[in-house]
């Protein structure tokens, strides 16, 4: 399919939006009520401490939900207010936070159902208005959309569709795509399916992996067992991996996606010669400027004296485990919850470790004067974490101050 043609035709048809519809001053009233909080921005005002009795919160200076987030919830609202009687659908979570998808729920919008992993998109009629979410959607997904003549609000973030411009820039110039991301991973679905040919690279262990068959060939049947589930079809390593441009999931470890960047250039540097760098490789910045600053506030947080760490965000959120990630390699004790609810009874926490199943721990408060920091993904409502930290406080008894 010659995407960049179809996503242009989708762009001038009236079936589709990419803005809001005029609601914003209600949306927004709504949207702060819903998920704003006094005690977050109390903190907030006081450089980002806050102490009572035993407890020390120290916040990270940036966290919670980032612009794009906001703009996709609050358009999600505004179809509901201006299609009242429309049945409405969203192809994915709108974002990966619980509280905001249930809040969808009960709007009536209405989440596509997935069968064994594959969407069914059987119930979708014409006429019906169909949400697509921050992260975008595939380009055939969209396609299927517009076949059925629904009325498509895209909420795609900016930054993403910056992204999708890059692979059909390495796609216009017969460059493989090599994506730093998650191959299941929404976004990184989107992504590929925009992308001509691609290999998607989980990290810089995979990254290396590529780089040293480039160099030195390598074990070809190994190779496709390996990138099997994460790569174009009919991906071929020993022809595809000539000309290579970078792209990433917005969301993933900046220092990470640079030094994978990095990698490429020295690697068809090394194989090609200096001269012959342009004609191999190619790389635009695309990581996201909140994934950075939220990064860029938990290197500064965990120079901080804490006791422990408690990230807050969706369990399927990649920013918010990339967070986590920043605290353990520290050597901080670090707790990834997604709400308020993990909470208790007691002094008990149910969390989920880093690439592990969720886990209960009793007694994770020390006992004493403690200092905890505090930080959630782009998709974590204020709220939540206002419900943590005063659940945190009420647990050391630590009541607050008038
Ligand atoms: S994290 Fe970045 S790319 Fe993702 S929705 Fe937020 S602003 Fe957009």
């Amino acid at each position: 399919m010659d995407t960049k043609a179809f996503k242009r035709s989708l762009n001038s048809s009236e079936n589709y939006h990419r803005k809001g519809f005029g609601h914003e001053a209600e949306v927004s009233g709504q949207m702060q009520s819903e998920y704003q909080s006094n005690l977050i921005q109390q903190i907030r005002e006081n450089n980002y401490v806050l102490k009572r009795g035993e407890v020390t919160i120290r916040l990270a200076e940036a966290f919670g939900f980032c612009w794009g987030v906001e703009r996709a919830v609050a358009m999600a609202y505004e179809t509901r207010q201006h299609f009242p009687t429309e049945r409405i659908w969203i192809t994915n979570e709108i974002i990966h936070n619980p509280s905001v998808n249930q809040r969808l729920r009960d709007m009536q919008v209405n989440f596509i159902p997935v069968e064994q992993g594959i969407k069914d998109f059987s119930g979708i009629d014409q006429g019906d208005v169909v949400i697509l979410p921050a992260f975008g959607a595939s380009v055939q997904e969209m396609q299927l959309l517009n076949d059925k003549s629904c009325t498509i609000v895209d909420t795609t973030c900016p930054w993403v569709s910056k992204v999708w411009n890059t692979v059909e820039k390495h796609k216009k110039n017969r460059y493989t795509s090599i994506i730093h991301g998650k191959h299941n991973h929404e976004e990184t679905v989107a992504t590929s399916s925009f992308a001509g040919t691609y290999l998607i690279v989980l990290n810089l262990a995979e990254a290396q992996y590529v780089a040293d068959y480039i160099l030195q060939g390598g074990d070809r049947q190994e190779f496709m067992a390996k990138f099997s589930r994460a790569c174009s079809q009919g991906f071929d390593p020993d022809r595809d991996l000539q000309q290579v441009g970078i792209a990433n999931q917005t969301t993933m470890l900046k220092g990470e996606t640079e030094q994978i960047g990095k990698l490429f250039e020295r690697t068809m540097m090394q194989r090609y010669g200096p001269d012959q760098l342009n004609q191999h490789f190619l790389s635009f910045n695309t990581i996201c400027d909140a994934t950075q600053e939220r990064q860029d506030a938990m290197f500064q947080l965990v120079e901080e004296k804490l006791d422990l760490m408690v990230v807050i965000g969706g369990y399927n959120s990649s920013n918010t485990t990339h967070l986590q990630e920043i605290a353990i390699e520290r050597g901080i004790p670090s707790y990834h919850i997604d709400s308020g609810d993990r909470l208790g009874p007691g002094n008990r926490v149910e969390h989920k470790p880093l690439h592990s199943e969720l886990e209960v721990q009793e007694n994770w408060l020390p006992e004493g004067p403690i200092v905890v920091g505090i930080t959630s993904g782009a998709s974590t409502p204020d709220k939540v974490v206002a419900t943590v930290i005063e659940k945190i406080f009420e647990l050391k008894g630590a009541v607050a101050i008038a």
